[in-house]
């Protein structure tokens, strides 16, 4: 079996088969925060679907060049920049590190290029320009610059690829200015905003005048001047489907860049939402929680991966306490396993011929080829815990396939990211795991008198602080 994906543009699923003709190199953009407030956790469900579609690729061979932007200018940033009274760095730099802080925690890897809207802005004109000249973009008399869906369609592409939109009520030259709006306002879409009172210190000169770009037009700019003009796979939350990734298609052709018959992007993939009662987890209706509100209840960074990937992705489900208690019940089956596994193996190397690591490998890796079928790779990998447990207990399990099991799950958690088996001193007491989370929180504001006193309480209580892959952990010391 190979890698097969649900792409949003064929409505399909289709085999994944990356533009690269040796088949190895893989481009994957993911649009990233828009950072005018702390993320929740409902955004992060979107960065774990992410990079665990990176680790996959990863595992499967491919070299991924992962972009995540980060949107550092457009309209919420800019309200909250004036109700702050601050400037757009200090606002935006304070929650950039918080978001990558979180998104260590979660055991995120880092994607390849961070790129901010802000250092890009020469692109972005570049591009506007590569519109404006080809006709499909034009200038009002304020100075702003709009996208025509008119002109855009006469030179025969479509509006409307990602989902069906009802253009026949298209009223062509009827603009729309704010940065999201929904399917009922389809309207030429702004690629660059004239500067205007409320935006304070907030704009860039233009050949068109004083302004700053669209939130649409960032992303298609960003994303083909480190990818190229045509890559592979766009990712992010169902809410981006319209109207901003289709307005970056219709950036990104429009202008024109791709080879003849090429796509901007050949797999769309988009992660469904975390809910709340059956709600959209959002700042709006203010059903959330934040990474940090869940450490401090004492749950831990993995729990919450845990709990973010253990459903499909396209598949919406809502996020309670119980169901974070359940995930640190699931994850203890498995530290449990793995300990008992740990201390049958002893020093032992692994046997090659053991049976249980071809099949958690291979059913983990037949289960996430099927679309990233998470559902059913947990099935296997909790039939693999049965399996290993029944035969710990029944003392026919030798050090070697003991060694080995531990090695097949080492392999397959590179793909999980959940730092499981790693340590060999047992369960870790939540009121620890939350000191832990503590310190983590302390060296992030760069209290370190605080973060090296809880270094100093743990290691009163015989625990040590082990930095892995998945973030730091707790290891008992002696
Ligand atoms: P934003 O910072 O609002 O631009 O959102 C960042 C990412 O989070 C986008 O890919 C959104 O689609 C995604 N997102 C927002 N809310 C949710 C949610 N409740 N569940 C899953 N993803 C979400
Ligand atoms: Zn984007």
């Amino acid at each position: 079996m190979s890698l097969r994906v649900f792409n949003t543009l064929s409505r399909s699923m289709e085999a994944f088969v990356p533009l690269d003709p040796q088949g190895k190199g893989v481009g994957m953009y993911c649009c990233g925060p828009t950072v005018h407030d702390v993320a929740h956790i409902g955004n992060f469900r979107t960065f774990v679907f992410s990079d665990l579609m990176r680790r996959f690729l990863e595992h499967r061979g491919y070299k991924v060049r992962h972009v995540m932007n980060v949107t550092d200018v457009e309209d919420k940033i800019i309200q909250r920049v004036r109700a702050g009274k601050t400037t757009l760095k200090a606002h935006t730099s304070k929650y950039e590190e918080a978001f990558f802080a979180d998104l260590e925690r979660l055991g995120c890897l880092k994607p390849t290029h961070i790129p901010r809207a802000t250092e890009f802005i020469p692109a972005i004109l570049e591009l506007i320009q590569a519109l404006l000249d080809r006709g499909i973009g034009y200038g009002t008399p304020d100075g702003s610059v709009y996208f025509s869906i008119e002109k855009y369609r006469r030179a025969g592409f479509r509006y409307g690829q990602l989902l069906s939109l009802n253009t026949d009520e298209l009223r062509p030259g009827e603009r729309v200015a704010a940065d999201e709006y929904g399917k009922e306002s389809i309207a030429d879409f702004a690629l660059w905003k004239a500067r205007v009172p409320e935006d304070g210190d907030v704009y860039w000169s233009s050949p068109w005048g004083e302004g700053r770009p669209g939130w649409h037009i960032e992303c298609s700019a960003m994303s083909m001047k480190l990818l190229g003009p045509s890559f592979d796979l766009h990712l992010g939350g169902e809410d981006l489907i319209f109207p901003h990734h289709e307005d970056e298609i219709a950036q990104s052709e429009a202008a024109g860049a791709q080879c003849p018959g090429c796509r901007f992007v050949k797999y769309w993939m988009h992660g469904a939402h975390l809910l709340v009662e059956g709600k959209k987890m959002s700042k709006s209706l203010g059903n959330y929680f934040t990474l940090r509100d869940l450490l401090a209840k004492g749950f831990t960074g993995r729990e919450i991966r845990f709990l973010l990937m253990s459903a499909h992705y396209r598949e919406s489900f809502n996020f309670t306490l119980e169901g974070l208690q359940g995930a640190r019940s699931a994850l203890g089956r498995i530290d449990d396993c793995l300990n008992r596994l740990n201390e049958r193996a002893g020093g032992a190397t692994a046997s090659s011929e053991d049976l249980s690591r071809a099949d958690l490998c291979a059913g983990v890796e037949e289960a996430l080829d099927h679309d990233l079928n998470v559902a059913q790779a947990w099935a296997v990998v909790f039939e693999w815990v049965r399996e290993c447990n029944r035969a710990l207990s029944e003392a026919r399990i030798s050090a070697e396939a003991a060694a080995a099991a531990v090695g097949a799950w080492r392999r397959i958690d590179k793909i999980f990211a959940l730092g499981a088996g790693f340590s060999s001193g047992g369960e870790v007491p939540p009121e620890l795991e939350a000191m832990l989370a503590e310190r983590q929180e302390a060296r992030r504001v760069k209290d370190f008198k605080r973060s090296d006193a809880i270094r100093d309480a743990l290691k009163a209580q015989n625990w040590i602080i082990e930095d892995t892959p998945a973030g730091p952990r707790l290891k008992k010391s002696g």
